[in-house]
Formats: C-alpha cells, structure tokens, sequence
C-alpha cells in the first residue's frame, strides 16, 4: 500500500527482533496479511464492518468559528471520535481481528496500557466472537477502572501484570510471552504501528482508511489541503491519516507528541524533539526510545495516557529524520488550552490526546494561506478524560462529587443485590 517497509525496514528503523521461537508465527502473519489485503471477500467484510460496527465514514468538519478566531487557514476536524468506541483504534483492531479470524485463530491477545486498545480489542473480539485476554500493568489496571469494567464487559479477560514497573511495557514483554506460547491458536493484536515487522505496515494499512477517506471528501468538496496535523503516541492515528498523502510533498505534515510538563528526562514524552531520546532495539523493532545509556526505561509523563509510550512508529521516526514530518513538543497546558478552545468555539470534546494535535495546529494556522485547509485529526473523544479534566477544570466540585459517590454507594449497597 503506502510507503511499505523493505523488508521490514523503514530505512535504519524497523526490523522484526523477535526470539526464534515466533519467527514461523510471524512469518505466517506476514503471508496471510499480504493475501487477504488484495481478497475481494475479506475486503467486502471489512468494508460492511466499517459502515455498520464502526460507524464510518466518519465526519470532516469546518471548524469555521476557530478559523475565524485564528485567521490564515481554513481550520478543519476529521472526527474519529465519532467511530466506535470513541476513538482511531478500532479501524486497526476490527482489520486485524478479523484477518486472525480467516487464519483460523480462535483466541486474541493485546497489550494495553491506559486501556483503549483494550476496549477496543475487546468489542471487537465481542462481535467477531473470538476469546479475548488483555495484558495491562497492575498499576495500569487500578488506575483505569472505567475501561477494565468495559472490557470486562464485553467478555475479555483482563490479566494484571505484576512484574517490572507493572505498566504498558511490562504488559507488552507479557503478551509476547503468551504469544510465543500459544501462537498455534492466538493472535497478538498489536495496537499501534510499531513492534516487529509486520506489524508497522499492517497497522498503517488498517488505519489508512482515516486518509483515504479524507482524500475523497476534500476531492468531493473541492477542499485544497496545505497541512495536516496528528498526534503521535506509538503512531497509528498519525500513520493512517498521513499515509495517502506522504508521497505529495505540497502537503505539509505536522506531528505532536506529549510534551508533558518540561523538558527534563521523566516530564515527557517526547521521542522526536529535544535529545532524551536514543536510537536502540526493544519489544521487537529498531526506533528512537526514552532509554537511559544502559537501555533502562525512562519515566515518561503526559496528560493523555495515549501518548506516554517510550518508543514510536519505526516509519515515522524515518520520516521525522528525513524531515518529510515536523513534530514538536506540545505540553500539558497547551493541550488543555487547546481542548477548552475547540469545547467551546466548534462543540467538539477532543481527548487529551487529540488536543495536542490541535494545540500544535494552533500555532500553525496564521501561517496558513487562507482559502486552503489544515486538517487536524481528532483522534478520539474526550469523554474518557474526565476523571483527568474535571480535578484541573473544576477541582472543589469534582471531589465533593467523588465523595458522594462514595457515600452513594456505602448507603444503598444492597441495591442491586438481584443482579
Ligand atoms: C491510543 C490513542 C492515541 C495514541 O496512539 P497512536 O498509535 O499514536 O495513534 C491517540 N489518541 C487517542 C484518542 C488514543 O486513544
């Protein structure tokens, strides 16, 4: 499709380091990746699950009152919060669950680490019905309740990992595990366009669906696009919204990552600017990480759990080496401005993720020519961060609601004793 690696590699990034014992596995994966993209059938089914499951197309939006606020070019959203589940995750997992489907695989397995990908995998495990287990931290599973109850919900196992820093990365070393055990009846639905060749490419090409759709609306509305802006967590939204437009260099490509509160090793999250980052080998590709000298993970922070990952896209580091992607740093602050602005001009709740796309976007607006279209892609929906939005917005009110909650609970406890 777009850009495809060789042989696995996005120039020095990308490669499949995997222990010997997945290499059939993988080798399998890559074979009927390549068949079914090009299968009529497949794609038919795919297509059906995207229109009625999915929710797609999604909505491109003038943003014409933050285009009037800002001046320069027309502001425009791609909603992929509209789509189900409330965010871009679920174009990749529907992609991948059904191909492990026609390779015969019964079981799904996926990392998660806030728990998007999680929920995502889950109903998408619900409606294929496939068996479905999630890796997530232990730490991960006590702070994100709200969508381990979802996955749950849907059916899925969520297993807690207690081993290392009982986070993403720590989930990540346990699914492959279990991979590695179980390959002859599971899958391992990576969930962002990096880990080992296959999976950048395969990721990309499901999430693509965000560009292509968005080419032929602005081609249908006559919209001339100049910029595009996304933001980068491991890439996918990024890679997808991008992919169809990467060979066009009269687009301008613009990436956020998570700033978070500063540019000191551990406020962070970002892989592409400022020099925290290195080029290094782990969780089975080659790409810029938060590592330390010895390889050791670094803490990253942000205020989106969608974009405190350590590693990113091996073809979007690529492609920030070469200069073809801008990033930079959004932090926390600019994001919440960003999020504010948008809630309150357009009506849209973004998620904390997709506020650092808009926050960039921002900034870059003035230098836009009016008449022509930055595009950003609102990667999710911002219901989500409540939990994270409401102590900064409204601190007194939320806590006095908290605890509530908490009495609530406490006093009508037998309540719903009968389910
Ligand atoms: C997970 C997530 C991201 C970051 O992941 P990418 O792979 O970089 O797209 C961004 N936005 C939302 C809403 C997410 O849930």
């Amino acid at each position: 499709m777009y850009n495809e690696s060789v042989n696995g590699f996005f120039g020095d990034y990308g490669g499949c380091y995997v222990p010997e014992i997945l290499r059939g596995t993988i080798d399998e994966l890559e074979i009927a990746f390549r068949k079914y993209i090009n299968d009529k059938d497949f794609l038919e089914e795919l297509k059906l699950l995207r229109r009625d499951y999915i929710g797609r197309e999604t909505p491109l939006m003038f943003a014409k009152n933050a285009t009037e606020r800002l001046g320069g070019g027309d502001i425009y959203v791609k909603l992929e919060g509209l789509a189900n589940t409330g965010a871009h995750k679920i174009n990749n997992v529907i992609g991948q669950v059904l191909l492990a489907k026609r390779m015969g695989k019964k079981r799904i397995i996926a990392e998660t680490g806030a728990g998007q990908h999680g929920v995502a995998t889950a109903a998408a495990c619900a409606k294929l019905g496939m068996e479905c287990v999630i890796y997530q931290g232990e730490v991960d599973v006590r702070r994100q309740q709200p969508n381990v109850a979802a996955m749950e919900l849907y059916g899925a196992k969520v297993r807690a990992v207690k081993s290392g820093s009982r986070t993403l990365k720590d989930a990540v070393n346990e699914a492959l595990r279990d991979w590695a055990t179980n390959f002859e009846t599971t899958h391992y639905c990576l969930g962002s366009a990096l880990g080992p060749a296959p999976f950048p490419d395969i990721v990309r090409t499901f999430q693509s669906v965000i560009g292509q759709e968005l080419k032929e609306q602005c081609a249908q509305r006559n919209i001339e696009i100049d910029s595009l802006v996304a933001c980068v967590g491991g890439g996918s939204n990024a890679s997808g919204f991008f992919a169809p437009f990467f060979d066009d260099l009269e687009i301008k490509l613009y990436a956020a990552e998570a700033g978070g509160t500063g540019f000191e090793c551990g406020k962070h999250a970002s892989r592409m600017v400022g020099n925290s980052a290195r080029d290094g080998i782990m969780h089975g590709f080659k790409s810029r990480f938060l590592v330390d000298e010895d390889g050791q993970a670094q803490n990253t922070s942000s205020i989106s759990a969608g974009l405190d990952y350590l590693g990113i896209s091996p073809q979007l580091a690529m492609l920030g080496k070469t200069g073809r992607v801008n990033f930079a740093a959004i932090r926390d602050s600019e994001a919440l401005e960003a999020l504010s602005f948008f809630a309150k001009n357009e009506g849209i709740l973004m998620a904390l993720e997709s506020a650092h796309a808009a926050a960039y976007a921002i900034t870059l607006a003035p230098k836009v020519p009016k008449g022509k279209a930055l595009i950003i892609n609102m990667s999710g929906r911002g219901d989500k961060d409540v939990f994270i939005t409401s102590p900064i917005f409204r601190a007194e009110d939320w806590k006095a609601f908290l605890h509530s909650e908490l009495e609530r609970l406490e006093t009508n406890k037998n309540v719903h004793d009968e389910y």
